[in-house]
Parts: C-alpha cells; sequence; structure tokens
C-alpha cells in the first residue's frame, strides 16, 4: 500500500499552500474537507437523510445543502450535532480510505485540519505539521476569506493548541516565513517523503 502521509496544522497555517505545491509535482492529494462536502453533494443518501432529519429547509431550491443553516442548527444544539458526526463521520472515513488506496503517487497526502482530532490521525503513516505564528494565522485566513479577524481567532481558539499539535508532528514546516521560504521546505519534504517511500512496504 502506498506511504500516506498525514497534513495537517490550524486554520490558515498554510495547509492548502503546501498540498498545492505537492499536487504539483505529481502527488495524489486527498482533502478531508473536499471529502466532507463530496458525502453530502445531491443525489448522496447521507442528504438525504439530513433532508429528512432536519426538514426540507436544509435543502436550498437547487437541492443543495444549507451549509450555514445547518451548521447555526448544529453549534447551538449538541444533540443534533452528535446525531450528524454519527451519520456523516463513517461515510467520510470511508470514502477517505477508498480513495487512499486509489491514489497512484510515490506517496499520497491526507490533509485534514481535524487528522489529529480525529482517527484519521491512525490512516497516516507519517504526520506532517504546518505552523506558522498564531498572529499570521489570523492576518493570512482574514485576508482570504474577507473575514473578520475576531472570527479567525474565534476557530483558532477552539483548535488544538499550537503545542499540542506540533509536538504530534513527525516532520514539521514552518511557515512563518514569506512563500519562498515555504516553498524550499516543501521541496525539501519531497525529497524526504520520496526517500521514505522507498523503504515504505
Ligand atoms: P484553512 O485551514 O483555513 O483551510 P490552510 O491551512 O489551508 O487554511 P492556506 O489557505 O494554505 O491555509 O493559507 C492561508 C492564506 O495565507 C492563503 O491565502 C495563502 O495564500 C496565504 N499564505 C500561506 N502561506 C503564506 C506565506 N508564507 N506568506 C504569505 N501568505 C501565505
Amino acid at each position: 500500500m502506498t506511504m500516506i502521509v498525514g497534513l495537517t496544522g490550524g486554520i490558515g497555517s498554510g495547509k492548502t499552500q503546501v498540498s498545492d505545491q505537492l499536487a504539483g509535482k505529481g502527488i495524489v492529494v486527498v482533502d478531508a474537507d473536499v471529502v466532507a462536502r463530496e458525502v453530502v453533494a445531491p443525489g448522496m443518501p447521507a442528504l438525504q437523510a439530513i433532508a429528512e432529519h432536519f426538514g426540507e429547509q436544509m435543502l436550498d431550491a437547487q437541492g443543495q445543502l444549507q451549509r450555514q443553516l445547518l451548521r447555526q442548527l448544529i453549534f447551538a444544539d449538541e444533540q443534533a450535532k452528535a446525531w450528524l458526526e454519527a451519520l456523516l463521520h463513517p461515510l467520510i472515513r470511508v470514502s477517505i480510505v477508498q480513495q487512499l488506496q486509489q491514489a497512484d503517487s510515490p506517496y499520497v497526502l491526507l490533509v485534514s485540519p481535524l487528522l489529529l482530532e480525529t482517527d484519521q490521525q491512525g490512516l497516516a503513516d507519517t504526520i506532517v505539521v504546518v505552523d506558522a505564528q498564531p498572529d499570521q494565522q489570523v492576518a493570512r485566513a482574514s485576508q482570504r476569506d474577507n473575514n473578520d479577524a475576531s472570527q479567525i481567532a474565534a476557530i483558532m481558539a477552539k483548535q488544538m493548541d499550537r503545542q499540542t499539535r506540533c509536538q504530534q508532528a513527525d516532520m514539521l514546516i514552518d511557515n512563518s516565513g514569506d512563500l519562498g521560504f515555504l516553498q524550499q521546505q516543501v521541496d525539501d519534504l519531497h525529497r524526504q517523503l520520496l526517500d521514505r517511500a522507498k523503504h515504505h512496504a
């Protein structure tokens, strides 16, 4: 089986930057956020189950999930959140595993903001953490999303703390510099991972 590299980091740390660069080198990227959207796409059984459980108002006129509405609902209701997670997490995991198994690059990247908080961690042979200074995370993420800095800071406060996350890294990417500095580290990381993949059974 292809070596699986888990890539994680806090909001705005640079996960997408890193994974885009590795994808550019021909590495297959499985993104847990993308999979989480795929399992609730129109026509998928989970979307039907959500509409039946929470009501048809969860769907817009095109039959797409009203994410914002669902987010608000589960934010205020622990039981609803638990129900939704029990529905979606196993489906997301099955789909992630399928996509990882189909990967045909020297190693495969599993990008997930919740890698270390979920059982997705167990799928990875190696864990790479992207790390930036908290003020850089806030500035970069709020600029990208055109979002309020306080909203980004609130999300960060709910995420795993920086030290705990970094301690779990087999390899650490320091994204506290400019994009050129990041690129150098990604090149280096790629070389090391190709080398490890050679020895991976
Ligand atoms: P999220 O968890 O919110 O999806 P992420 O970890 O995927 O975030 P990115 O989207 O890669 O983070 O980066 C956040 C923003 O910061 C992007 O707009 C990206 O282009 C920018 N960025 C990333 N690294 C740097 C850097 N070293 N210098 C300047 N901008 C950067």
